[in-house]
């Protein structure tokens, strides 16, 4: 490794006050992949003040030159895509046609976030005064604490910061501890794009150490979370005290609904592919499918021996269709709920680690499947983020929505028929915050907002045309060229 991983404050590259660093690991097979800084409250104190003084300039800095910082950005990830897609896989695990998707939405928010710098439309309207002008635009709020999570280790935080920053915000960022690399080269490439010191700040370091203090620190206006649920509404509960903007986006039991009339085979591959890719840990995956009784059986067949033959390996291997889990409490957070899943369905694939092989020193678990498992159950109902899949069985499309529905979560949802009255009554009636028709529940595109309902969000949608919101204010002006004193209401009656 030539260059150290270090935090990257006000411009400059920089250890932890403390000296501390932490490791990181490949999942595959245990390899030491480098050192980081293991931050704490003096480091976000320190990037807290660079950001804050650089938002002096950036905010006054026009939005359309902020936005080609972000484009040159967006060029330079073009560029890198491959051996970026090979550094995600080597740290997090998912396979090389998943981390390159993974960059990809890196390179396409780029594109739409830079674009947003000659838009950011605001709204002019008339005024209820005569010689009186009226408007409402967008300004950004301030310093931004970015939180993100290690599944998604590129994707995610260009959700965040490049519509952030072209808003005209400046940023601390804190990436997962699972996946710190992706974050230095973000921030690297951000460095090289022309991003002024201070506009971006990087601190490494754990929850508690870095992510707590941001949430708490008076000089972070803004907080925009990626992760589960629970530290989610902990946040949320710490910074809404404070007065914080608080978005949050949280766990998902996502599922695909497949009606009598439906195309099986298809609904088979995307079953297999919204379950099992990135080895289950896509927060759109989807961990149960609410399958009609008449072809309950059939479907469960199918996917079983699907799930049966992926081969599991280290994701740089062109062959591996599953990589590993994340880290090794991942693995047994699997393994828990699979021994619970024995005592509520009825296994017809996988069912235990893997680590036969070249498997020994990874963290691997097999593509797993229970079939007849009750709506209620909890492998049905709870979160596992892992290749743990539940089938349900459900009499009718009303049957099917209301399980749906009932969820914690609402992230997204899918539907699998041939009956068009169906499928638009789904999209009316499924309470999520993406719906798919004849497609699995992952494969969000950049350009429409992203987000869910319920234990998943809090009402914000990153991306799309929402992509600002979470990260401005609007501001009416009112400007009044009468020369005399109006009084809206009072001399409107
Ligand atoms: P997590 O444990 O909640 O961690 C997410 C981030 O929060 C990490 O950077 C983590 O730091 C940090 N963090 C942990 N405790 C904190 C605290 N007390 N205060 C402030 N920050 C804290 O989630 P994860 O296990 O990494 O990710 C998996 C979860 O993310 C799943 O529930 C998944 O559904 C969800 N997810 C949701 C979406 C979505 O868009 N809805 C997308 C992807 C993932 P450390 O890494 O240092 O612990
Ligand atoms: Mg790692």
């Amino acid at each position: 490794m030539s260059e150290p991983f270090l935090n990257y404050i006000s411009g400059r590259w920089l250890s932890a006050r403390s000296g501390r660093t932490f490791a990181n690991h490949n999942p595959a097979n245990g390899d030491h992949l480098g050192d980081y800084p293991a931050s704490g409250p003096e480091d976000v104190n320190d990037a807290v003040a660079a950001a804050t003084h650089a938002f002096k300039s950036w905010r006054l800095t026009p939005a359309p030159k902020r936005a080609e910082i972000v484009f040159r950005a967006g060029e330079i990830i073009r560029e890198r895509k491959e051996d970026l897609a090979r550094a995600m896989t080597r740290e997090m695990g998912k396979i090389l046609v998943e981390t390159r998707g993974d960059v990809q939405e890196g390179i396409d928010m780029a594109y739409l976030a830079a674009g947003e710098g000659r838009r950011m439309y605001g709204v002019t309207t008339p005024s209820e005064m005569p010689n009186k002008w009226a408007m409402s635009v967008r300004a950004p709020i301030g310093v931004a604490g970015i939180i993100t999570p290690w599944n998604f280790p590129f994707a995610i935080p260009s959700w965040k910061l490049m519509p952030a920053l072209v808003a005209g915000n400046t940023a601390v960022f804190k990436p997962a501890g699972d996946t710190p690399e992706m974050a230095w080269h973000f921030s690297k490439i951000f460095e090289e794009a022309g991003l002024p010191p201070g506009v971006l700040n990087l601190v490494f370091g754990s929850g508690s150490q870095v992510g707590s203090p941001m949430v708490e620190h008076p000089g972070i206006h803004v907080i925009s979370f990626t992760g589960s649920t629970d530290v989610g509404l902990q946040i949320a509960g710490r910074g809404g005290a404070l007065g914080k903007r608080i978005s949050l986006e949280m766990g998902g039991k996502n599922a695909i609904i497949v009606m009598e009339d439906a195309d099986l085979a298809l609904a088979t591959d995307a079953i297999v592919w919204s379950a099992f890719g990135t080895t289950g840990q896509r927060c759109t995956a989807c961990s149960r499918v609410l399958v009609h009784e008449q072809v309950h059986d059939r479907l469960a067949e199918k996917v079983a021996a699907r799930a049966k033959q992926l081969k599991l390996g280290d994701g740089l291997d062109a062959a591996t269709e599953v990589g590993p889990l994340v880290n090794a409490k991942q693995v047994e957070t699997v393994e828990a709920y699979v021994a619970i899943g024995k005592g509520e369905g009825s296994l017809v694939a996988g069912g235990a680690r893997a680590s036969g092989g070249a498997l020994a020193k990874g963290h691997f678990h097999q593509p797993t499947v229970f079939a007849a498992v009750k709506h209620d159950a909890r492998i049905a109902v709870e979160e596992i983020f892992g290749p743990v899949l539940a089938m349900v069985k459900v009499r009718s499309l009303e049957e099917a929505v209301q399980v749906n529905n009932a969820s914690r979560y609402g992230l997204s949802s899918s539907i699998f028929t041939a009956d068009v009255n169906r499928a638009f009554a789904a999209m009316r009636d499924l309470e999520t915050g993406i719906v798919y028709v004849n497609h699995g529940t992952t494969g969000a595109e950049t350009h429409l907002p992203f987000g869910g309902t319920r234990g998943t969000g809090n009402g914000h949608r990153e991306a799309g045309h929402t992509m600002l919101d979470p990260f401005t204010e609007w501001k009416s002006i009112y400007v009044d060229f009468s020369g005399r004193l109006q009084r809206a209401q009072i001399d409107n009656a």
